[in-house]
């Protein structure tokens, strides 16, 4: 069986999601309570990975105070909850510039705390991306911290259903500003702008050496439709499920679809392992 890195699954503070966030995160979930009971107990999501073959995920994290409802605190409990096994669950963090003025020592702080990627997520954190342009300049001191820190930044892109999400933030394009100005910083996109921004993402993913593709949220038989050209950005495109999310019942299945795709074998390797592992070292 080929070792499997799943880089991006949600099991958060769900005690932090405000009631609106809560009830699109659990809507039609019959296994919520399981869930829930998961983000008690890393030790159960160990073992889950163990029965689905997966030897690492990548645990999805960002301050959303206002949208989702996720303050600093998520930083913290993120960290304390990947300790159980740090080499196989990787801490993202996260600092909101709208709430932050001090960037640089917040990124300083959580990164010290022992937080291994970034996450941006523009729809619900409600800036752009490239924001540190214009409305946010002190956005910039992140991705300085995380250029310098070699530390790999995913960015949401595409649309959002939570209520609240300003999906006109989720265009790839604006990442185009940010791989252009961080020229060494690792940037994941994940999603890969899907549904509607997929030749964007594409365009983003070869336009810049520092750039890949994050497969998370797009269903895996329909990943060649989105992206009918995957196997020429085999060394730039890394696995991801975004489990628990709406369609995605489990890690395992979502690679046995992948597995079934007519793409070679080097391809499929390097996608579901060997790019993420030179990734999230
Ligand atoms: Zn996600």
């Amino acid at each position: 069986m080929l070792p499997v890195i799943d880089a991006h699954i949600h099991v958060q503070p769900f005690h932090m999601l405000r009631p609106e966030a809560r009830r699109t995160f659990f809507l039609n979930k019959p296994n919520a309570a399981e869930l829930e009971a998961l983000a008690g107990h890393p030790d159960r999501l160990l073992a889950l990975m163990d029965r689905d073959g997966i030897e690492r995920v990548g645990l999805i994290n960002y301050v959303s105070p206002d949208v989702l409802g996720f303050t600093d605190e998520a930083n913290d409990w993120m960290v304390r909850y990947a300790s159980a096994d740090p080499r196989r669950l990787i801490a993202f963090g996260s600092v909101n510039p709208r709430f932050t003025r001090e960037v640089g020592p917040a990124v300083d702080r959580i990164l010290n705390l022992g937080v291994r990627a970034l996450k941006i997520h523009p729809p619900h954190q409600v800036f752009a991306a490239n924001a540190y342009l214009d409305a946010l300049p002190q956005l910039a001191q992140l991705y300085e911290r995380a250029q310098a820190a070699r530390v790999p930044v995913t960015v949401h892109t595409g649309t959002s259903v939570f209520p609240g999400a300003r999906s006109r933030l989720g265009n790839p394009m604006d990442v185009d500003d940010v791989a252009v100005d961080f020229p060494e910083l690792t940037i994941l996109l994940a999603h890969g702008g899907r549904p509607i921004w997929m030749d964007e993402a594409f365009f983003v993913v070869r336009r810049h050496p520092n750039v890949h593709l994050e497969l998370s949220g797009i269903p895996p038989a329909k990943l060649l439709e989105y992206f009918p050209r995957l196997e020429e950005i085999a060394d730039k495109a890394v696995w991801g499920t975004d489990w628990p999310s709406p369609g995605v019942t489990s890690m395992r299945k979502n690679v046995e679809q992948f597995l079934a795709l007519p793409l070679g074998d080097e391809a499929k390797r390097k996608i579901l392992y060997d790019n993420a592992a030179r990734i999230f070292r």
